[in-house]
């Protein structure tokens, strides 16, 4: 079989090359990509200002591979609606809507399955499937955006999988997103969540892009972290809060520090005084998460009280600090737990 081109995960540079080799004028590239990457046109035919010709040419060489549908789920408590979309290959992601008063928010995922293997997390009991092409993470917003006959304004990398262990495609997909052609989300819009693989929060920070950075840290201390994320056994905690600081330095935003509240585990009194030490004098922000259950561990959700309890202490301690509302938890809106019951494994 001949090797066609994945056409939605080209810049508007590549796609005028690609053109130029199938025998066309450059600037034809710019009229398909807008198809593409504003109108989010599943197919060649779409394209009515395109000739015959170049169509067929593009059908012959070239693969729109978007994601499709399979079923969306709409919270009855809140304005989220959670995708469940195929990719090729068979494989099934999830991407979630949130409608804010600022505008419509998509959380993405970056990979099928997670190789990082947090013991609280359902994205990586499987392992990783496969990464997900630029293309796939594009077409996750235009789909919802079509759905939902909005434009999308901001967009977190928040879904299954490990944005940086994906890294090139995820830059691309950052390059893409921002393009004047496509849709446009500047970057200052766009958070990328990470479990904190420090020498790529490092080349992140070179690429000089302006995406706020969330880490999931969970835990206050090397001890803890390890015994529920294994990327601790690789960076110790000091190292990555040092790498988050310096990208917060040098972006003048402040990172996002995810902490994900698990009864017994990481949410005493005493946990919380040592992540205000930790965090002192950073431009950071923390954000607590009651966890979802995850019923393979018995890990449990600390009570209203405990986070309660623990956000005090916080603020006490002069850091900056909210309680995510919990979103979608009627649909299971979180971290691979709808697209697991799908597939029947949970
Ligand atoms: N790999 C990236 C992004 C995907 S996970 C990262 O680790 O940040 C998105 C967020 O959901 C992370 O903060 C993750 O730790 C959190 N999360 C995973 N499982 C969870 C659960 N059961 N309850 C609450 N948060 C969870």
């Amino acid at each position: 079989m001949k090797f066609k081109t994945d056409i939605l995960s080209l810049s508007l540079k590549e796609l005028s090359d690609f053109i130029v080799e199938l025998g066309e004028k450059p600037f034809r590239a710019r009229q398909v990509f807008k198809w593409l990457h504003q109108r989010g046109s599943s197919s060649f035919d779409e394209m009515t200002d395109i000739s015959k010709k170049l169509r067929a040419k593009l059908e012959e060489s070239s693969n729109i591979k978007n994601v499709s549908m399979v079923e969306k789920f709409i919270s009855k408590e809140d304005n989220t609606t959670k995708y469940l979309f195929q990719i090729e290959n068979d494989y099934i992601i999830e991407s979630v809507l949130m409608k804010y008063e600022y505008g419509n928010a998509v959380c993405i995922s970056s990979q099928a399955g997670c190789a990082m293997g947090c013991s609280f997390c359902a994205s990586t009991i499987d392992g990783l499937e496969r990464n997900l092409t630029a293309g796939e993470m594009l077409s996750q917003v235009y789909e919802i955006g079509k759905d939902l006959k909005e434009r999308i304004s901001n967009i977190v990398i928040m879904g299954s999988g490990e944005p940086l262990h994906n890294f090139d495609n995820t830059i691309k997909f950052l390059e893409l997103i921002n393009s004047k052609d496509g849709l446009e989300v500047g970057h200052r819009h766009i958070t990328l969540s990470t479990c904190g693989i420090v020498e790529k929060i490092k080349e992140l920070e070179k690429m000089r892009l302006q995406i706020t950075l969330a880490v999931s840290l969970h835990a206050p201390n090397d001890e803890i972290r390890e015994s529920i994320m294994p990327i601790a056994k690789r960076y110790s905690i000091d190292e990555l809060i040092l790498a988050a600081k310096e990208y917060a330095d040098f972006t003048k935003r402040r990172v996002t520090f995810e902490y994900a509240l698990i009864k017994g585990v990481n949410d005493s009194v005493e946990c919380a005084k040592e992540l205000a030490e930790r965090l002192k004098g950073s431009l950071c922000h923390v954000n607590l998460i009651p966890v979802n259950d995850v019923k393979e561990r018995n890990y449990i959700r600390s009570s209203d009280e405990t986070v309660n309890d623990f956000y005090k202490v916080l603020k006490r301690l002069n850091i900056d600090v909210t309680v995510r509302r919990k979103l979608g938890s009627d649909i299971n809106a979180s971290c691979g737990q709808l697209r697991k019951k799908y597939i029947g494994n949970y």
